[in-house]
């Protein structure tokens, strides 16, 4: 198997608001940031990531870490 040479980040759910709408969401080019209603809080979809990390920035309550 080959593994990517990027980080995937995930959504820490003890630091996301769960925002009516997602801001790091908004800044995933790729998609990858999934929120399918309101108020729910997003995952990242790991196929669809690259690892770019620009929703990490984005995430006022820097609730998307990589580990
Ligand atoms: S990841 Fe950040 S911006 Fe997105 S819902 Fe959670 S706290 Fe809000
Ligand atoms: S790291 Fe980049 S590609 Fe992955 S979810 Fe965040 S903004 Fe999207």
């Amino acid at each position: 198997m080959i593994r990517a040479n990027y980080r995937v980040p995930n959504v820490d759910a003890e630091k996301c608001h769960a925002c009516k709408k997602c801001l790091a969401r908004a800044s995933c080019r790729l998609k990858a940031l999934i929120q399918f209603e309101a108020h729910e809080m997003p995952y990242i979809d790991q196929e669809l990531c690259r690892g770019c990390l620009v929703c990490v920035e984005e995430c006022p309550f820097k609730a998307i870490e990589v580990r």
